[in-house]
């Protein structure tokens, strides 16, 4: 056991079960032995790897798409640039190297990085070396001006709470310790307004998940951009509702035990867009897209020729593969997913399913 499941097991047996947003919250964001407050996760040698590291084309087209938006909505000569969770700021600096020649971008771009791991903010800043960054704690600091804002795999980091569904209610699935380590229960039945509408689309038996802190983050940032103007991208895994138990452990690119190796391993949910999209209005919720679709539209295809056409051997493999890999239906092309948000009167937006998936 890892010491900070050592520590949890005795908090465990000292004041009783937690939750499993507390367990999420320590493994991943503990001072001295969180997950991302202690490593850079990222890449081949990590435990995984993200689509901006995958290949430069990832973050080029969201730079254009961004650019084309902030175009088509008048160009807004200042503006907040932001990205939650931005990792190893490779996602940013492949946005502002793509956009560098777009006329006026970069003079209206007022950079702002949300980010809670100080060994990744420190990453951020190596890969942004030459642009000012002001980092924030929370979203809720972003000052107010119109904001177009990027969040890949930011929100399935958050912590998650799980409800599974018995005879006549729902009871929170609790996480407990004993001598052989940290086990699951079931907590007494409790009635909460946000999983009343779920008995008519769940059975008995099933989990829901609910992502608490997520829901603030996203009506904050529809209440800005319905405000102020701009755009945000949300991209991660997920789908439209909760459906089971999506928790999961992942430590050197494997799937592991959740409660194997506490703050050694990440530990993610998939994303419930609805929700969020509910939250954000009266921001316009776009349609959920998949990413291979988004990716396609925006020239995925034409980039990739164009770049293969100066590789060979090696390197033009993982390239190919990379283009693969990030638009697929059996790679991430169908599992992630897009979502982007708008003020409701703004411009149709490139690339995704205009149908939204929130309605006032
Ligand atoms: N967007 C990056 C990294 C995704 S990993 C990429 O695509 O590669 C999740 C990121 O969110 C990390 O940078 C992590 O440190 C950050 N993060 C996780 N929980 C957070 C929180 N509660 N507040 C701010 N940042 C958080």
């Amino acid at each position: 056991m890892t010491p900070l499941g050592q520590d949890l097991i005795a908090r465990i047996s000292r004041t009783g079960p937690m939750t499993v947003a507390d367990y999420m919250t320590e493994c991943l964001l503990h001072p001295r032995h969180g997950y991302y407050t202690t490593r850079d996760p990222f890449g081949q040698s990590g435990d995984f790897i993200t689509a901006p590291e995958i290949s430069q084309m990832f973050g080029e087209l969201i730079g254009l798409w961004l650019a084309q938006v902030w175009t088509d909505q008048g160009a807004p000569s200042a503006f907040v640039l932001a990205e939650l969770g931005p990792g190893r700021g490779t996602l940013m600096s492949d946005v502002l190297r793509a956009t560098a020649r777009v006329p006026g971008f970069h003079g209206a771009a007022d950079l702002h990085l949300v980010e809670a791991s100080p060994v990744l903010r420190r990453a951020q800043e190596d890969a942004l070396q030459g642009h000012k960054i002001t980092f924030h704690d929370h979203p809720g600091s972003l000052p107010d001006a119109p904001l177009f804002l990027i969040a890949n795999e930011f929100f399935d980091a958050l912590p998650i709470r799980q409800f599974q569904r018995g005879k006549t209610g729902w009871h929170e699935r609790m996480i407990g310790a004993d001598a052989d380590g940290l086990h699951w229960g079931l907590g007494p039945e409790t009635a909460l307004e946000a999983l009343a509408g779920r008995l008519e689309d769940t059975k008995e038996g099933q989990i829901v998940e609910l992502n608490a802190p997520a829901l603030p983050i996203a009506e904050d940032i529809g209440n800005r951009i319905a405000t102020y103007g701009g755009a945000a991208l949300i991209i991660d895994y997920g789908d439209a509702e909760s459906i089971g138990d999506t928790f999961q452990a992942l430590k050197d690119h494997e799937t592991i035990d959740v409660f194997s190796s506490p703050g050694a391993a990440d530990l993610t949910a998939h994303v419930a867009f609805g929700p969020l999209a509910r939250a954000a209005l009266p921001a316009r919720a776009s349609g959920l897209t998949p990413q291979g679709v988004f990716l396609e539209e925006l020239g995925i295809t034409g980039r990739a020729r164009q770049l293969a056409a100066g590789l060979s051997g090696a390197a033009l493999e993982t390239h190919i593969a990379a283009h693969r890999r990030l638009t697929h239906p059996e790679e991430m092309g169908t599992l992630f997913k897009v979502l982007a948000l708008t003020a409701p009167d703004a411009p149709p937006l490139p690339g995704l399913d205009p149908n939204p998936l929130a309605s006032p």
